[in-house]
């Protein structure tokens, strides 16, 4: 057998931790069911790959935002039930999936759908505001839709003890009610990850679980979650340089002393931000090592020291952790941003996806 090429950026995703992070969150839903939130390509993990492996461990419904993402689950032959929740107007949803409604225009025309209707309970992004949803209640319950749900999204649920938390389950417990007196018998489902996994009491009949999934905690606190990515290049080429010569473009890192630079082929246009220049290391050879000048589109350079690295050696950019190397997390506070945010800024064509676990 050949001996296998080293990859030049590769995206590993881990199914198998997927899976225990959904039987995880499964268990901590109790009665309620779990809806697997597979968005963005599944958070950047793969829609289809991760939607199979959360129905596996758990999950029975999906959640996508556009009407593509939705279609493209069915197309994949996945059956479980789907919501699929913002689109612009005349986009195709499959007839057997669900609709998010938010307001009486976006009901005009729907006809024999199953829809979820959303009040907007203090996010103020999508939603019904809450001077207009009786008129929306009573013209869902006129029309011929089937009322599935009500529901809503938390703003600050990441923020254990926010009192926003509070009063947006209180306005959500009275457009519940006007539902009811409206004559309609709605399921309820509000919790996103870091709600699941903090708030028992807002759990209802489904959760909508995200990025917990994936295994990026939303929370302050100490949960047994996997991260499924790990983002791997390898050494393309090694170099010495001598004290004095500077790296990259600008020349903004000046060697002090005689060190080995290993080239490796990835940058920019495979998701290593810009702004990480100077900031960030990677695991090569089972040490984490500084990279040294700017990011390029396509080239990174690791300041080796006087150690010995060869070409072909595994570089791990980011990773669950485990062996020392950096988590999307810490690119995340680095960069002032949102780990959901990296992960999902890993779906790009130059990026080969595998599947482990
Ligand atoms: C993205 C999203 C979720 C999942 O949120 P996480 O924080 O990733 O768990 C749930 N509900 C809605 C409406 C969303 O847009």
């Amino acid at each position: 057998m050949a001996a296998q090429t080293p990859p030049r950026a590769e995206v590993t995703v881990d199914l198998g931790a997927v899976r225990h992070n959904v039987a995880l969150l499964a268990a901590r839903a109790g009665d309620a069911e779990t809806m697997a939130v597979v968005k963005a390509d599944g958070y950047g993990h793969g829609a289809v790959e991760v939607a199979r492996a959360a129905l596996e461990a758990g999950a029975t419904w999906l959640g996508s935002c556009s009407a593509a993402e939705a279609a493209a689950l069915r197309a994949a032959g996945i059956d479980a039930p789907i919501l699929a929740w913002l689109d612009v107007p005349g986009a195709e949803v499959p007839p057997d999936v669900d609709l998010a409604v938010s307001s009486v225009e976006q009901l005009r025309g729907l006809s024999g759908r199953r829809i979820h209707l959303k009040i907007d309970t203090g996010l103020c992004r999508n939603g019904c505001p809450h001077e207009l949803w009786p008129d929306l209640v009573k013209a869902a319950a006129a029309s011929d839709n089937e009322v599935y749900a009500v529901w809503s999204h938390l703003a600050c649920a990441d923020e254990p003890g926010h009192p926003s938390v509070d009063s947006q389950a209180k306005r959500f417990a009275d457009a519940y009610q006007v539902a009811l007196d409206a004559g309609l018998t709605p399921k309820r489902h509000l919790a996103n990850s870091a709600a699941t996994l903090d708030r028992p009491d807002l759990r209802f009949d489904m959760v909508r679980v995200g990025i917990a999934m994936y295994g990026l905690n939303p929370l302050p606190t100490k949960e047994d979650l996997r991260p499924a990515m790990t983002f791997r290049s390898s050494v393309a080429l090694t170099k010495r340089i001598d004290a004095g010569k500077s790296v990259s473009y600008g020349q903004s890192w000046t060697a002090e002393r005689p060190t080995t630079l290993a080239l490796v082929p990835v940058g920019y246009a495979d998701g290593v931000p810009r702004l990480l220049s100077g900031r960030f290391d990677v695991l090569l050879g089972g040490i984490r090592r500084p990279v040294r000048g700017r990011v390029c589109m396509d080239q990174i350079l690791v300041d080796c020291g006087d150690d010995e690295v060869r070409v072909g050696d595994e570089v791990v950019l980011f990773g669950p952790g485990d062996r020392g190397e950096p988590t999307a997390r810490e690119w995340a506070d680095t960069l002032g941003t949102i780990d959901y945010e990296i992960v999902t800024g890993m779906y790009r064509p130059r990026l080969v996806r595998r599947y482990v676990g």
